[in-house]
């Protein structure tokens, strides 16, 4: 095992990471911008390297200065967390040639997957299920494009091969609208990600976002740790994910759970990562491949009682997975809300000193945070302050857990979407379960129209 480990990354995972390392016996480097001076889980860890001023792009983006303070604290491997560098292919390279070890996948296989054109041709090939559309980028020729989109029928989705956080995609009904569609996608997947490369996708009316989450070791040994459901989701930001899907058979999701550790073991994939689906009358269609620890986590902890970063830890330090499919069970219903600072109607981020903090607690309650009261969100960074999770033995347990838990916690001085979870865990579509990704956009706007007309 490594003796020391060093932390890329800020906030609530940084933390979540550290209590990782901690209870494995390994001492932990935090690195901090200068906005992040101050912050508890700096002051917690064994040491701590300011790697430059707060924008993210001179300090948690700054590789030479994240790989100097590996150097400089003898750490022996790097954890990405999620968001900032943790799917950056030449990054996880540096680290790997520097001498450290990468926690995380290969750095081909973040390549692999980090084009989607080349991610989805890898699945077929393995025998995941994907969303019909163009047999891999789309070409120049205006008249195959046509061809194209006839085959795999109206609406469909252009996307850009390199894109990522819901940027670089185009919605095209008509025929009509289609080639401008694709010269925009094409100009904005250039400036965006460096490649100018789109594919088409037959757009999907009502899906829901349901998610297979997969642990790989280095010996082609692949599990997978059951689904969550993403739905609910606003500008395609995830704000409450929720393990199991509802409705969904387990026999069915053990059918693709395989069919993901089968993907896993041709690609040598190594360490944790989540298969993206779109589940929508009954079949999956895949989207895409996170190669990291996901923000939502958490939910498949509670059902399965795996810690998925330690997990990552030890089959980076070369360790054996510890436990086969067979071994692993899942167990009650577990839901997770995300806690962004920011007012729960505009959504307009609200940064600032926190007055008074007051967590929840109580049987089935977790809260993954960074924050206390007197600590300052900085405005530099996403606006996710905290995350409640709630487990139950089952999913009704879970929602009236959570809502007591909303309840109990008191955050002030900043404005928070707490109330917002509050409406939501009330709210009886979502009660009833398996409400697809554009339920919670509907019940906004149908608000908004309630307000101005009223
Ligand atoms: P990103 O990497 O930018 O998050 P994804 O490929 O994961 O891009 O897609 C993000 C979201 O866009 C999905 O969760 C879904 O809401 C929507 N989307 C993507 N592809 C389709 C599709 N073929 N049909 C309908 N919606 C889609």
């Amino acid at each position: 095992m490594f003796g020391k480990v060093l932390i890329a990354n800020r906030g609530e995972i940084a933390l979540r990471i550290q209590r990782a390392c901690r209870e494995l016996g390994i001492k932990n480097v935090v690195v901090h911008s200068e906005a992040d001076r101050d912050a508890k889980y700096v002051k917690l860890a064994d040491e701590s390297v300011c790697i430059g001023p707060a924008p993210s792009s001179q300090s948690y983006l700054n590789v030479p200065a994240i790989i100097s303070a590996a150097e400089v604290t003898d750490a022996e491997a790097i954890h990405p967390g999620y968001g900032f560098l943790s799917e950056n292919a030449d990054f996880a390279e540096r680290i790997e040639s520097s001498g450290f070890v990468f926690i995380g996948p290969r750095p081909e296989t973040i390549r692999l997957m980090g084009d989607k054109v080349s991610a989805k041709d890898a699945m077929k090939t393995a025998g995941v299920p994907c969303v019909p559309g163009s047999e891999g980028a789309l070409p120049e020729d205006p008249k195959e494009i046509l061809r194209t989109a006839k085959a795999v029928g109206y609406p469909v989705i252009i996307k850009a091969a390199g894109g990522g956080g819901g940027r670089g995609m185009r919605v095209v009904h008509t025929e009509a609208a289609l080639l401008n569609a694709v010269t925009m996608t094409r100009s904005e997947a250039q400036s965006f990600f460096g490649n100018p490369n789109v594919y088409m996708e037959k757009f999907l009316e009502n899906p829901r976002h349901v998610e297979i989450q997969v642990l790989a070791d280095s010996f082609r040994n692949a599990v997978y740790l059951g689904e969550r459901d993403c739905s609910m989701q606003r500008r395609h930001q995830k704000i409450i994910e929720e393990a199991p899907a509802p409705g969904i058979a387990p026999r069915h999701i053990a059918r693709i759970g395989e069919r993901c550790a089968e993907a896993c073991r041709r690609i040598n994939y190594r360490g944790a990562g989540t298969f993206e689906f779109l589940y929508e009358n009954g079949e999956f269609y895949f989207i895409e491949m996170n190669t990291r620890v996901q923000v939502e986590h958490p939910v498949t902890e509670m059902i399965t009682g795996v810690d998925i970063v330690q997990e990552q830890i030890r089959v980076a330090a070369g360790e054996k997975l510890r436990f086969k499919q067979r071994g692993l069970e899942f167990r009650g219903h577990s839901i997770e809300c995300r806690i962004n600072a920011e007012d729960p109607y505009t959504f307009v981020p609200s940064p600032g000193k926190i007055s008074l903090y007051h967590p929840p607690g109580g049987p089935g309650i977790r809260v993954d945070s960074h924050i206390y009261q007197g600590y300052t969100v900085p405005p530099h960074y996403d606006s996710m302050v905290a995350k409640v999770i709630a487990y139950g033995d089952t999913r009704d347990q879970a929602i009236r857990r959570m809502r007591i838990a909303l309840s109990e916690m008191s955050i002030e001085g900043i404005k928070t979407n707490i109330a917002l979870h509050q409406e939501l865990m009330l709210d009886a579509r979502f009660i009833e379960g398996g409400a697809s990704i554009h339920y919670l956009e509907q019940k906004l706007a149908a608000k908004g129209e309630l307000k101005t007309s009223g």
